[in-house]
């Protein structure tokens, strides 16, 4: 048994080649193998979400806090609220951010294959954003 103490994972501040907006994560668990599922709470101010992308696994989104939005690649953009847990399929392109006036937090659970959690694209347009 391991325990991680709060307050012993230091904050991160993720690439801005991935995100828009002002975005924090704060490790939960890392890849440990053979295990190969990691968590991390993340935070999105205002506006702030992720670029487009994918997970070869797919991912698990438990929203904790907040008003926030997601969208899978020819979907509609959906509202996300805490408690709602949204799941991706491997490899279906999508985004999850803020709402455009709330921040929102989600804990983001996901497996690495050879190593890979995330394939990242582009950012997500504003028009995209607002929902077209
Ligand atoms: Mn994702």
């Amino acid at each position: 048994m391991e325990i991680s103490r709060n307050g012993t994972r230091p904050s991160l501040t993720p690439s801005a080649d991935w995100f828009t907006g002002t975005v924090r994560q704060d490790p939960l668990f890392s890849v440990a193998p053979p295990a190969r599922t990691a968590g991390v709470l993340v935070t999105f101010e205002p506006g702030a979400r992720t670029n487009w992308h994918t997970h070869p696994l797919g991912q698990v989104l438990i929203v904790t806090a907040g008003l926030g939005r997601a969208q899978r690649e020819g979907g509609p953009v959906e509202e996300i609220r805490p408690g709602d847990v949204i799941r991706f399929a491997p490899g279906e392109r999508h985004w999850h951010g803020a709402a455009p006036d709330v921040a929102m937090s989600h804990i983001a659970v996901h497996e690495a294959l050879d190593g890979v959690s995330v394939d990242w694209a582009e950012a997500v347009s504003e028009v995209d954003y607002r929902g077209g």
